[in-house]
């Protein structure tokens, strides 16, 4: 008896093999990392991931997120309110945006108002052909407007 189970390969792996990169460890941690907790810099991801790969360092982390950004695994986003950039998994022919907190500068995602990019066409496009619109609500959060008129 030499039958092997089926075992379908975890999402994690099955992305990196998809995107031709080797599965790693270190690779595996980020992208569950993400998958948990999407939207997090590369310090957060550091933070939870140094449980699951031990010595794992932060130019590690940094190198890893750099991999799967360039494989087109991973999206790196930069938003106004936060002062580091930002990571989350990259799902094909995604064009969500985010609403952030000015505040706190919690993010959550918003789907895309037409549901294909470029959901937003410029008055004048200087001649260049528009990939993509990315849109930023900039808003104040539940919680951050509850404080503020609790302080008044
Ligand atoms: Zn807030
Ligand atoms: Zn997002």
């Amino acid at each position: 008896m030499h039958s092997h189970p089926h075992v379908a390969p975890a999402p994690a792996e099955e992305a990196l093999r998809g995107a031709e990169l080797r599965v790693t460890a270190q690779r595996v941690a980020v992208y569950r990392a993400l998958a948990m907790h999407p939207h997090s810099s590369a310090d957060a991801v550091f933070g939870q991931v140094r449980e699951a790969v031990p010595g794992i360092a932060l130019p590690s982390v940094h190198n890893v997120l750099g991999d799967l950004v360039s494989a087109n695994v991973v999206r790196r986003v930069s938003l106004p309110d936060s002062d580091r950039a930002l990571y989350e998994l990259a799902q094909p022919a995604d064009n969500h945006h985010h609403v952030q907190c000015v505040v706190c500068g919690s993010v959550q995602d918003v789907e895309c108002a037409v549901g294909h990019a470029p959901c937003l066409t410029p008055s004048q496009s200087h001649g260049m052909r528009v990939l993509e619109a990315t849109v930023t609500f900039r808003a104040i959060c539940s919680e951050c407007e509850r404080k503020s008129s609790s302080n008044d």
